[in-house]
């Protein structure tokens, strides 16, 4: 009988929010994980439930520095997300942008591996061009505050399309429009976790302007059947479809088209914590902060018969019954 051996696959990024979620899907998928993670914005509680498990390992690592190891496929999630966190240290933002796809694409050549990279919606930048499309190239200021990680999203696609051409190295990356869920950091400033903590300890919420500005949230769960699917696909096919719609790289966008207000989602919070004594109160936009944002899907669809199914309200609900677990200890 032929013995058949767990594909194996190396998460940076591991212990984060949206890392987490991977490595248990990649686990109940069978893989054998290799969590790598610096712990800087990530934290140990996050995949502590993996961790008896004996296809998956932890390995503190920082991704600037060169990693080895035999991998099938690499997901390269490493980077602080939230503009608090990317904003304290604004050099090492960069740094773990573009150095650590650099350092996962030399490992994808040397070893053949197939690599994942998250991009962001903010390589669009405060976009023109509404909803955002994969061809549009952005408005995007280079010496701002967001620019550590805006322009270190968008080198980091540049080194994923340049391996690609001149070395053939298999790289995928999806443009990730706001995702939240459980696992998100409590206080790392994101509209979604800030509302929620705010609700819960009968805070004032803070919005930020007037409240008018647009995001688009995508539920956890959906991105990450996403990024299966999108690693899943063979390569020829990924070649067609980047030949078919002239896109110079495989890139799509993942993201739930639905578009609120700010405001919105602070009423829609209040109206899921029906007990909180939260008031609505207003404070400076911060600067660079992109008035809308909606992603158009039609590619990801296409390629990935996919589209996100869990809506606000609901994934809403899952993520303040996790804060409120996390709340009582
Ligand atoms: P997160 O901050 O929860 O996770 C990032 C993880 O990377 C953390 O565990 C952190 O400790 C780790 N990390 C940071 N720098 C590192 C380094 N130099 N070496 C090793 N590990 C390092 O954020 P997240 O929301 O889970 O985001 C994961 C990825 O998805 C990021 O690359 C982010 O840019 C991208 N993304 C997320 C969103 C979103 O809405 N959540 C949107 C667009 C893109
Ligand atoms: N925001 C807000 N109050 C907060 C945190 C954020 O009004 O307490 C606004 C922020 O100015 C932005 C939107 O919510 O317009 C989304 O912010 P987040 O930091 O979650 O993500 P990003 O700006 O990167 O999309």
């Amino acid at each position: 009988m032929e013995l058949k051996l767990p594909k194996k696959a190396l998460v940076t990024g591991a212990a984060g929010f949206l890392g987490s979620h991977l490595c248990k899907r990649l686990l109940d998928d069978g893989y054998e994980v290799t969590a790598l993670d610096n712990l800087f914005t990530g934290t140990k509680r996050n995949i502590e439930e993996l961790v008896g498990n004996r296809r998956f390992s932890f390995v503190l690592h920082d991704v600037t520095q060169p990693f080895w190891g035999q991998f099938d496929e690499i997901y390269n999630l490493a980077c602080p997300a939230s503009p608090i966190h990317y904003q304290h240290n604004p050099v090492e933002t960069t740094k773990s942008s573009v150095l650590g796809m650099m350092n996962m694409l030399e490992l994808a050549l040397k070893t053949k591996a197939k690599v994942l990279h998250t991009s962001t919606s903010e390589i669009y930048g405060d976009p023109l061009v509404h909803p955002q499309v994969e061809s549009y190239w952005g408005n995007v200021n280079t010496i701002g505050i967001r620019s550590c990680y805006d322009e270190g999203k968008r080198c980091a696609e540049t080194l994923a399309a340049d391996y690609r051409r001149e070395y053939g190295v298999d790289g995928r990356m999806v443009r990730i429009f706001n995702t939240y869920g459980p696992h998100m950091h409590p206080n790392d400033g994101r509209v979604i976790s800030n509302f929620i903590m705010q609700a819960l300890n009968n805070e004032d919420i803070t919005l930020f302007g007037d409240g008018k500005q647009t995001r688009s949230f995508q539920y956890c769960d959906d991105l990450v059947e996403a990024m299966r699917r999108y690693m899943d696909l063979p390569r020829r096919k990924i070649d067609a479809f980047v030949k078919k719609h002239k896109l110079g790289a495989p890139v799509i966008n993942t993201g739930n088209p639905g578009e609120y207000t700010i405001k919105q989602l602070a009423e829609e919070t209040l109206r899921q914590i029906p007990e909180s004594k939260s008031k609505l109160i207003y404070k400076p936009l911060p600067s660079d902060d992109p008035k809308r944002r909606k992603p158009d899907i039609t590619l990801a669809k296409e390629l990935l018969k996919w589209e996100p199914r869990v809506p606000l309200a609901e994934g809403l609900a899952k993520t303040i019954g996790y804060f409120r677990d996390f709340v009582q200890g």
